[in-house]
């Protein structure tokens, strides 16, 4: 009895499984399909200047534009990416393109810097640099203006590989920033060996920061890591304007989030005048938002 049950149960969990499969094998078409049919972009989000509340630099964060389900995020198609062995060819892409826009803007008189995420695969696959090096080249700009954002648990990741690629990131000159800090089990004495050269601080304490001593706490002590260690330190996700006082009063170097900006197609960020030239005024809403 009890097995007639169980195997009905299984029946029915097959079942799921396949119109799953078949959802996600049918994307992942698609998806080989975007990747040469541009239907792949890069919203921008600015990490604005604590100190004078001027935008330097943003995080490039990849959408999909699919022809029949719509503006996608990376958490509806990044996992498909990495089951099906396209991550590699999707991190390219961005990396290309994030280069490509830094060439625009440079040429524009803009002196501004970008940063990609990398997943797990491309960290421990290897090309990564070659790709980045190739792409600045191709674009003509200088490593300094990219940083690349590899999240705690990744970075921590003591492997030959990991090592190699961290490694050569640092001798093309590209910069390194530890996303999602303070979620994984950082070894500090390995954070100094990596050297790198931001922390960002991850969303869940900066959510937690009005109503919690202790993510205020954490929030405290990685500043002062950071400060200690001569890094940048951003915040992420930062959403109210108590949130971003909490933060400039504990001395966050930068602050991101749906407060100052959400992150926007180039056309928004250029249509919502966030983008100025050296010696021009900082960001209005920026100076209004303090
Ligand atoms: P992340 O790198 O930690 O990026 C921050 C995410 O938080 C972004 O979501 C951003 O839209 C969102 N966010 C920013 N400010 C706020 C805020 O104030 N409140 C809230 N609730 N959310 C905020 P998004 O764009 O959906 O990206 C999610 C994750 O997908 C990223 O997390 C990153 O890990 C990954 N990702 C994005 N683009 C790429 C990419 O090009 N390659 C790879 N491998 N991963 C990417
Ligand atoms: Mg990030
Ligand atoms: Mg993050
Ligand atoms: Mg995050």
């Amino acid at each position: 009895q009890a097995k007639r049950a169980g195997g009905a149960g299984w029946a029915l969990f097959d079942q799921a499984m396949g119109a799953d499969a078949r959802a996600q094998i049918e994307l992942q078409e698609d998806l080989r399909a975007a990747l040469q049919r541009d239907e792949l972009l890069l919203h921008y989000q600015p990490k604005v200047d604590a100190g004078n509340g001027q935008i330097r630099s943003l995080e490039a964060l990849v959408r999909w534009q699919h022809p029949r389900h719509g503006l996608l995020g990376p958490g509806q198609f990044i996992p498909v990416a990495e089951r099906f062995g396209l991550i590699n060819a999707l991190g390219g892409w961005v990396i290309r393109e994030a280069c490509r826009q830094l060439g625009v803007w440079s040429r524009q008189g803009l002196r501004l810097r970008v940063s990609v995420n990398l997943s797990v695969h491309q960290v421990r696959q290897g090309h990564v640099v070659e790709q980045i090096e190739a792409a600045l080249r191709e674009h003509g700009v200088s490593a300094d203006q990219l940083t690349c954002e590899i999240t705690e648990s990744v970075a921590m990741e003591d492997t030959a590989a990991t090592q190699a690629m961290l490694a050569g990131l640092a001798r093309a000159g590209v910069k390194l920033s530890i996303d999602d800090f303070g979620t994984g089990y950082s070894s500090l004495s390995y954070l100094c060996k990596l050297r790198p050269q931001e922390l960002k601080i991850d969303r869940s304490f900066v959510q937690d920061l009005e109503t919690s001593a202790d993510a205020r706490a954490v929030v405290d002590a990685i500043i002062h890591l950071a400060r200690a260690l001569r890094l940048t330190v951003v915040a992420e996700g930062v959403e109210t304007r108590d949130q971003a006082e909490v933060l400039l009063a504990l001395g966050c170097d930068e602050l991101q989030g749906f407060f100052f900006a959400r992150p926007m197609s180039v056309q928004a960020l250029v249509a919502g005048g966030l983008l100025t030239s050296d010696g021009q005024d900082p960001v209005e809403f920026t100076a209004s938002a303090y």
